[in-house]
């Protein structure tokens, strides 16, 4: 079967891999769809730990096929989205390949979702990880900055939460129509003049910030923006080694909350619930998919230019 494989740091091929044989407590999966997400970027840089060779993917979904002796909740035919909670993808085989074996307890029934929005259920735990840590309180004015997938979802998951309005920024146009199709209540071109766009749109700043972008230099803007007593949500994902400058006087005299999260905790589950209730949009973050043999093509999509959104694998091909 084929797999992509991380090497070394900044080594990736697609190659060739015999098919996983599942154990007694596990379940072999033909995986349909799993996503690339900026993490996977971190990995193959070896900031995670630096697991090589490793075949990555922690956000996957596919059909069951085999099902090991013990396995007592699923049955082959059934469609499931992977928990990644075991290591898979970072040190544990992962989703870009052809078959994945899986512990039964990692894989979750996606009902009636495609198996598209089943990877894409990964993400939204983390999104909702993060809502529901940093705290949306009725009528709070949101920022998020940074309009990509994550972005999106956070935007999404905090109106639900109860936000009065969301505001995105994002240096791509495309990103902010995207945006406004999935409700953001405004939108904000990041090229120029944001911090002045922005505090004129909202003089006292927003009553939660949140990052997406990962980028140390708009992440240390991000206060400038918050309440008084407002808080700040840091989700994207900068370099191990990068550094931010704060006030430390601001953070003490206005009373700013800095809050962290990366990844889903124990929000696994109820994000694969809630996906199926279709009330946050997953289909629409999605832009491009590619077959597992254009992995190169894809990764470079993310790093290019070229926006893109969420970027899927489709290791049986159709895209
Ligand atoms: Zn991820």
């Amino acid at each position: 079967m084929q797999a992509v494989f991380f090497d070394a740091i900044d080594t990736l091929r697609v190659g060739t891999t015999e098919i996983p044989e599942q154990g007694d407590d596990e379940v072999l999966l033909k995986v349909h769809s799993a996503g690339i997400c900026g993490t996977d970027l971190h990995i193959l840089k070896g900031e995670y730990g630096g697991y090589f060779p490793i075949i990555p993917g922690h956000e996957f979904s596919g059909e069951v096929i085999e099902v090991g002796k013990k396995v007592t909740r699923l049955v082959p035919g059934d469609r499931v989205a992977v928990h990644p909670g075991a290591g898979y993808g970072v040190w544990a085989p992962g989703g870009f390949e052809d078959y994945a074996k899986v512990r039964e307890e990692n894989a979750f029934k996606i009902g009636h979702l495609t198996y598209d929005e089943g990877a894409l259920v990964e993400p939204l735990a983390c999104a909702i990880n993060g809502i529901d840590t940093v705290g949306v309180n009725l009528g709070d004015e949101v920022l998020v900055v940074g309009g990509g997938p994550i972005g999106l979802l956070l935007m999404q998951v905090a109106k639900l939460a109860g936000a009065r309005s969301v505001a995105v920024a994002d240096i791509a146009a495309e990103k902010l129509t995207k945006a406004k199709e999935l409700g953001a209540d405004e939108v904000f071109d990041a090229r120029d003049n944001l911090k002045e766009k922005l505090l004129e749109a909202h003089p006292d700043g927003f009553h939660l910030t949140v990052d997406a972008t990962g980028n140390p230099i708009a992440q240390e803007q991000m206060l400038d923006f918050t309440q008084s007593g407002g808080r700040f949500l840091l989700f994207g994902v900068a370099a191990p080694d990068a550094r931010m400058t704060v006030k430390p006087f601001d953070i003490f005299f206005r009373e700013l909350k800095i809050v962290g999260v990366h990844a889903f905790g124990d929000k696994f589950e109820r994000a694969v619930e809630f996906a199926k209730s279709r009330r946050v949009n997953l289909a629409e973050i999605i832009s491009h998919h590619f077959p597992l043999a254009q992995f190169h093509e894809a990764l470079d999509l993310t790093r290019g230019p070229e926006p893109s959104l969420k970027i899927l694998m489709h290791p049986d091909g159709d895209a």
